[in-house]
């Protein structure tokens, strides 16, 4: 424990293991750090963090330990070989998984005495340690409020529950929109490129898109949650012939069609399910039942 009674220690040194100490090195928190790399501790060991000689003696320096790992495989590689460690222990396991697998890691770090709560982390490296963003938590609820002022050093803590599933899947729901949408507009770039246009030329657009989107999601969301389809702003059949334009497009200027196509072929199948004079988000039935591979 810290001087000043904040101590943490933080287990990978990624870009967002690294932005976490930092953050906590600028609210003057006593920081333990380890990394497979040990080099990467480098610069943070003489910003005042210290490096632990060994990932137990990382565990044992103090009781709240935030893991920053690729994914749990991660975690089991440096963790199953010293779980006598663990006991007494507070892990925050801020690394992206599957639900499924942060309740298999909840149960396996109560059996090694350790408490457990499972995190998404929703910001980017530089905006930890901002007000902006927040991160996902789920476990035990007085856990969370125990721990609430050094998790907040990193960002906002928005709480979903005790499930340790539960931050996992709200996290991995959130990167299903986000990858899959900040991949359409590397697309959108390689088809601008391909016809000599710059993502700068198009980027007020592009932007313009993006800030549409919310006002989108904000008008079908209570249309969804009444499973009301009526195609009075959008009807499906228009859908299919504008994605066969963005495809022919997208194929004359030599750019990858898959991303496009498979946007046109589950159109497609909404239609041929009998959707043609629905709205779009008639295919969330389709999507639901698993019946489109896209
Ligand atoms: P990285 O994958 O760049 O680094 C993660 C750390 O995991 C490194 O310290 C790496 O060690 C370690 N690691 C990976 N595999 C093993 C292993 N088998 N044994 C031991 N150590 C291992 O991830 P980030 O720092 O970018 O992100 C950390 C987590 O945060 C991820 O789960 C990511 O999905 C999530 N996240 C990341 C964001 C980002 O923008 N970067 C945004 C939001 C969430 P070494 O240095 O030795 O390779």
């Amino acid at each position: 424990m810290g001087t000043n009674g904040r101590s943490v220690t933080v287990i990978g040194l990624g870009p967002m293991g690294r932005a976490m100490v930092r953050a906590y090195l600028a609210r003057d928190y006593e920081v333990t750090v380890w990394n497979r790399t040990a080099s990467k501790a480098d610069d943070l060991v003489a910003a005042g963090a210290r490096l632990a000689p060994s990932v137990e003696q990382a565990l044992g320096a103090n009781e709240l330990v935030i893991l920053s790992l690729t994914d749990y495989a991660a975690m089991y590689a440096l963790l199953e070989p010293v779980t006598a460690a663990l006991s007494g222990r507070v892990l925050a396991n801020l690394s992206s998984d599957t639900p499924e697998r942060a309740r298999e890691a909840a149960a396996w770090a109560t059996r090694h005495g350790a408490r457990y709560l499972t995190a998404g982390v929703a910001v980017s490296p530089d905006v930890v340690g901002t007000p902006d963003g927040f991160t996902y938590y789920s476990g035990p609820e007085d856990l969370v409020e125990e721990h609430r002022g050094a998790l907040e050093v990193i960002s906002r803590v928005e709480y979903r529950g005790e499930d340790p599933g539960l931050a996992a899947l709200y996290y991995q729901i959130q990167m299903d929109l986000f990858w899959t949408s900040l991949t359409a507009w590397l697309h959108s770039v390689a088809v601008a490129e391909a016809h000599g246009i710059s993502v700068e030329d198009i980027l007020p657009y592009s932007v313009d898109v993006a800030d549409s989107l919310s006002t989108f999601f904000r008008f079908y969301a209570p249309r969804l949650s009444a499973g009301d389809d009526t195609g009075d702003v959008d009807r499906l059949a228009m859908g299919v012939a504008s994605m066969e334009h963005v495809v022919d497009t997208v194929r004359a200027g030599g750019v990858a069609t898959g991303l496009p196509e498979a946007v046109l072929d589950v159109f497609r199948r909404g239609v041929a399910a009998g959707h043609a004079n629905d709205s779009l988000t008639s295919l969330r039935s389709l999507l639901r039942a698993g019946t489109v591979p896209a």
